[in-house]
């Protein structure tokens, strides 16, 4: 969604947009993107950029970078990573992350894993000269007007944003006052959570993991329904709206494989053991209200 409002507002339109295909993991198959590449240069369209994603947002899979990186270079394409979930949880487990520093640029939220309020979104370029070549035309303009003498450079001309928030000074004083250790544990904490929440679900007949847990996403649907599974997406989205409804615990939703799935995504340093607990009694509580309502016409 993010990606391709970006290549409208460049106007590269949506048209040259390809999205490459996920493999059974939800992580990109890189044989595919190369030839999608191979396919758009005999036909002499130049790719020109590389999209990514460390953690996509319904299962949080992590492409493989490395590969990735490998490719876009072959080809002289800019790589960008979509970290905007995932990526920060770097800080916790850099092992998950080795292709990370092939990247050209990398998206990130620290309100979403760095557990600030919104919004506080992050751009990190490799080469920051290449996000000031981009907005030249605008930065020769501007320094005529209000050249920094100190800097040479104002923040303005390095994005698309004029006047704005100091949206850096909550995350500056965070990190300083907390440290960045206390953040690198809290992520893990929340790492962890997702892995018990995995194995509780995994131990409970009724429930079924529906992606591997890379990051802090888990994805899950309710099985034990009478009648079986032409009902599981109905029945999972009314057990859904209880579990909300009941207000214990917050649970999201992916459609994955086509099913409609249950998804709880850990990125709370509050988030305690008996929370992770909660989520399977509260989903199991809802399903039993669910398939104990006399049904209609019954
Ligand atoms: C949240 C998210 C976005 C959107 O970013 P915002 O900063 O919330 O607008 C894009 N991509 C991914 C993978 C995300 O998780």
């Amino acid at each position: 969604m993010s990606i391709a409002k970006a290549v409208a507002l460049l106007g590269i339109g949506r048209d040259n947009l390809r999205a490459i295909p996920v493999d059974e993991s939800f992580r990109m198959i890189t044989r595919e993107l190369e030839q999608a590449i191979a396919r758009d240069r005999q036909r002499g369209i130049t790719p020109l950029a590389v999209v990514a994603t460390s953690g996509t947002v319904n299962t949080g899979a992590l492409d493989a970078l490395p590969e990735i990186a490998e490719i876009a270079s072959n080809y002289g394409a800019w790589l960008h990573v979509d970290g905007s979930y995932g990526a920060l949880a770097a800080i916790a487990e850099p092992e998950k992350f080795s292709g990370l520093p092939f990247a050209d640029s990398v998206a990130l939220d620290p309100h979403k894993w760095l557990y600030q309020p919104l919004d506080c979104g992050c751009l990190l370029f490799r080469d920051v000269q290449a996000a000031r070549t981009a907005f030249a035309h605008s930065g020769e303009y501007v320094r005529a007007l209000s050249a920094d003498p100190v800097e040479g450079y104002a923040f303005f001309e390095e994005s698309m944003e004029l006047s704005r928030r100091f949206r850096a000074l909550k995350l500056w004083f965070s990190l300083r006052y907390h440290g960045m250790a206390a953040f690198r544990e809290a992520i893990r904490r929340d790492l962890e959570h997702a892995r018990q929440l995995g194995a509780r679900i995994e131990s409970t007949p009724q429930l079924q993991l529906m992606a591997p847990i890379e990051l802090s996403a888990v994805c899950f649907r309710y099985v034990n329904t009478p009648g079986a599974d032409p009902n599981g997406d109905a029945v999972n989205l009314e057990i859904l709206k209880r579990v909300n409804q009941r207000g214990r615990v917050y649970l999201s939703n992916a459609v994955l494989h086509g099913k409609f799935c249950l998804r709880a995504c850990i990125v709370n340093h509050r988030t305690t053991d008996a929370d992770v607990a909660e989520v399977v009694s509260e989903v199991l509580a809802a399903a039993a209200e669910v398939c104990d309502r006399p049904r209609a016409g019954t």
